[in-house]
């Protein structure tokens, strides 16, 4: 009974999206990538290398992580598994290896959520950004993780990416003009881990064991 439920669920295209029928499937050194378009082979090539590098910077990473990835164009698939999420860049399920992006741009790697300031960003980081996810619920648990501040879980995985939603130039903007944004938790984030990792030595499990 428990069993069925579990194979249920685990049919769910909300944790196999591949279930949803991606018209493309590539095999990459970061897992199988299922997309709506065609990706450009040296776009992919170079987003796969991108992706390690910066996988690279962890401590908690293994030497080939892999997912499943799948890039969509913005249209019902994303919208169907994104639900309340709709303007994410990408979603990563917590119970499931798969990673889903939002409209992507075939060619360049570009990735839009529709916002007018920080509505862009580049497929290597964010697939290394949504992996740090899943790097740091197998690493400290997956219920004790959604017990960590969201501000150190996703500085931490911009950590990882290398980069942020939003640049210093347009946080310093909103600064000056006292306004909010839902990127702004990121790129602080990022800076607190920086600080914390590099006043620490760089042990990732002080900076997620003090809660
Ligand atoms: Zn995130």
């Amino acid at each position: 009974m428990a069993l069925g439920a579990v194979l249920l669920l685990l049919a769910s295209p909300l944790l196999a999206p591949q279930l949803l029928a991606f018209p493309h499937k590539t095999e990459t050194p970061i897992g199988t990538v299922w997309s709506e378009e065609e990706l450009d082979p040296d776009m992919l090539s170079l987003t796969v290398e991108h992706t390690q590098e910066r996988l690279r910077t962890s401590p908690l990473a293994e030497a080939n992580e892999q997912r499943w990835v799948f890039i969509t164009d913005g249209g019902w698939r994303w919208k169907y598994v994104a639900n309340i999420s709709s303007s994410a860049f990408a979603i990563t399920r917590p119970l499931s290896p798969a990673v889903i992006v939002n409209r992507t741009d075939p060619n360049s790697g570009v990735i839009r959520n529709g916002r007018e300031l920080g509505g862009e960003r580049e497929l290597g980081g964010l697939l290394a950004h949504e992996f740090a996810h899943e790097l740091i619920r197998r690493n400290y648990g997956r219920l004790a993780s959604t017990r960590f501040p969201t501000w150190k879980v996703e500085g931490y995985c911009d950590y990882v990416a290398g980069e942020s939603t939003l640049t210093e130039a347009q946080v310093a903007r909103l600064k000056d003009d006292n306004e909010d944004h839902p990127a702004l938790i990121y790129f602080e984030g990022r800076k607190r881990v920086e600080a914390i990792l590099k006043a620490n030595g760089g042990s990732v499990d002080a900076l997620f064991e003090e809660g």
